[in-house]
């Protein structure tokens, strides 16, 4: 059995992740007098959080009529109705709240000529329950959005004494035999020192998984990290198949040009110079939400209609639009057009294709953000001691496809939640749970196993594989075959983990050895991604089975419940919740306003 030295810290709740969730989580809890510890293998200010771009969606009707209602619908129907109502209710209710807590913590919002935050519009989100003209909802501090709210929450967790571990690698969980989370288990990659911090409440705040793709917008550091640990605890994974792509990353490069573009007026164009997107969505065109027109998109190039050498890609115009409103609005986007496709947006079009980048799924909570795993008898069984939020969560508002700008609200409404509920749970008072030995050398000697691995196939290599598996055969477009081969075929890239190679056995500043950890995470998010869409016999959100176009409320409204173990993923399923907080009755929403309906625009 390996040995490790470590050093234990003892902590009322410690957060993983410092991105817009685990920021939002972790000033909530510090605020409220718990104490809490903040473990980031970035610094907090490059998570990936750092990059959005558009804005944070919420009804505060600066720029004409809206309703948290109406936000509600839209987030109901962007879902494709597989998103949880409960939660859903929760998001757009408190959504315009925690905006101006956002405000008033300091975040540089852009504003209009009265000084009211600045909204622009932005897909999916409309009017009248579907009926009006598109809203402008969507809150932004220019296009870097996520750079501004990052900093502010930074800043303010430090303010209340929030406790950092910055470029600290979380490696697994603490699980006791009878399913509670007593801590986490780090790495220290600066000096290779071991940590264990033990603590009442832990809160996975880790992101997404855009890396177990070949091309997606997120950073490299995306590599699903609480996903990973979750399934290695004999957890679940929830809804995993429903990845999202954007419709515009910059040809090549993936970089992403935000949805602000269409919103502040841009449009597509394919080889013929048409404005496409009016024959797919006469009424919302350009903004449609995302899997519509990424399928769009795909349509028209697979149909001889692409631009560029090779027909393979779509040109989004913003020449016609002002160059002050571009410099103004846009500032961010111009920049990265410039670098990333050589073009000046004032003259030429960009060069854009779908690229991955987002993940509705996650690890199940409910709307406190409390981890669930579900069983026969309780498909709402709360996992003791264990919070997620924000992207690697699935709470779930996202359902089968998310709305642009949704996300950003979805991490501090429910980071925020996680946090107003630990204050209820977690008693300061109470002592630091024992600590598990047991679950602590297990964690390393998982670790050391990888540190010595000595397989024959470097982890960039089988990351590659991986990579390259996922973006051809879970792609926009799904078909039977191809999925079936593209789990036979995953199936067999997981088992390769048991000969993975590691070359470098130090522990300081051991990229090797991390990006294998990370591997080692990303894998079971691929794999239950590919199993969930395989099984998957219908078409919803992004979601789109050629050999099922049509979805299947019947059969198929319900989460998809993955337990990954090795290279096996075996599936079940978990009712989706129908019922809203808050009826007619009670101020809330017409039921029958929600109910499924076919998804047009
Ligand atoms: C380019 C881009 C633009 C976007 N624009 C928008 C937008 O305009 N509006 C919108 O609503 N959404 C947008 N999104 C989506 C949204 O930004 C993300 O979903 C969201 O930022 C994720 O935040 P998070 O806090 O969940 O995770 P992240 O910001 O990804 O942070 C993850 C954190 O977890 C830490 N971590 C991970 N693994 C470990 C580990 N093993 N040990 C220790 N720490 C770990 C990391 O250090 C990091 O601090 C955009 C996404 C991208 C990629």
């Amino acid at each position: 059995m390996a040995s490790y030295e470590y050093e234990t810290h003892d902590y009322d709740v410690v957060v993983v992740g410092a991105g817009g969730a685990g920021l939002r989580a972790t000033l909530g809890m510090a605020e409220q007098g718990l104490r809490t510890a903040c473990v980031t293998k970035v610094f907090p200010t490059r998570s990936h959080t750092v990059a959005a771009q558009g804005g944070i969606a919420a009804s505060l009707s600066n720029m004409g009529p809206d309703h948290w209602q109406w936000h509600m619908y839209d987030t109901v129907k962007g879902s494709d109705w597989l998103g949880d109502t409960d939660a859903m209710e929760y998001l757009a209710r408190e959504a315009p709240k925690a905006v101006y807590e956002l405000e008033h913590y300091g975040v540089p919002f852009s504003r209009t000529e009265e000084g009211k935050i600045y909204q622009r519009p932005f897909g999916g989100h409309t009017t009248e329950f579907g009926e009006g003209p598109p809203v402008q909802r969507t809150c932004a501090a220019a296009d870097r959005t996520g750079h501004a709210i990052l900093h502010t929450l930074y800043g303010q967790s430090l303010k209340n004494n929030a406790e950092f571990y910055i470029e600290y690698f979380a490696i697994d969980l603490i699980m006791s035999d009878d399913g509670v989370c007593t801590g986490v288990v780090c790495w220290k990659l600066d000096d290779g020192t071991m940590h264990v911090f033990n603590a009442k409440m832990v809160v996975l705040a880790t992101g997404g998984y855009g890396r177990a793709y070949f091309s997606a917008t997120s950073a490299h550091t995306c590599t699903g990290d609480g996903g990973g640990m979750v399934a290695r605890a004999g957890l679940a994974l929830q809804d995993m198949e429903f990845v999202q792509f954007h419709p515009t990353g910059i040809y090549g490069s993936g970089c992403l040009i935000t949805e602000g573009a269409r919103g502040e007026g841009g449009y597509l164009t394919n080889s013929e110079g048409e404005r496409f997107m009016e024959r797919y969505a006469p009424n919302y065109k350009d903004l449609a939400p995302r899997d519509y027109v990424s399928r769009s998109m795909t349509m028209e190039i697979r149909e001889g209609r692409g631009v560029g050498e090779h027909g393979d890609h779509i040109h989004l115009n913003l020449s016609h639009l002002p160059a002050e409103a571009l410099a103004e609005r846009l500032p961010g986007i111009s920049e990265s057009a410039k670098i990333f496709a050589g073009v000046d947006v004032t003259k030429e079009p960009i060069p854009v294709l779908p690229t991955v980048h987002y993940n509705m799924g996650g690890i199940p909570t409910n709307y406190w953000g409390e981890v669930i795993n579900p069983t026969k008898d309780d498909p709402n069984a709360i996992v003791p001691g264990l919070m997620a939020v924000g992207e690697a969560g699935c709470a779930s508002v996202h359902g089968a496809n998310r709305l642009g700008s949704n996300s950003l609200i979805d991490l501090v409404v429910f980071g925020r939640a996680a946090a107003i509920r630990a204050g209820k749970t977690v008693d300061p008072e109470a002592p630091t749970p024992p600590l598990n030995t047991a679950a602590i050398d297990k964690a390393f000697d998982r670790f050391d196993g990888l540190r010595h691995a000595d397989g024959g196939t470097p982890t960039a290599e089988l990351r590659l594989e991986m990579q390259r598996t996922m973006q051809s055969d879970a792609a926009v477009f799904r078909a039977s075959d191809t999925l079936k081969e593209g789990l036979d075929k995953m199936t067999g890239i997981a088992a390769k983990l048991d000969d993975i190679k590691v070359t470098d056995r130090s522990l300081v500043w051991n990229s090797d050895l991390m990006e294998t950890l990370e591997l080692t995470n990303l894998m079971p998010n691929a794999l239950a991604t590919i199993a969930g869409a395989e099984a998957r016999k219908e078409s919803r959100g992004a979601h789109a089975h050629e050999d099922h176009p049509e979805r299947d409320d019947e059969n198929w409204r319900v989460h998809t419940i993955a337990h990954v173990d090795g290279n096996k993923a075996a599936l079940t399923y978990r009712e989706v919740i129908t019922d809203p907080l808050t009826n007619e009755q009670q101020g809330g929403i017409a039921i029958e306003k929600i109910a499924p309906k076919a998804r047009t625009f």
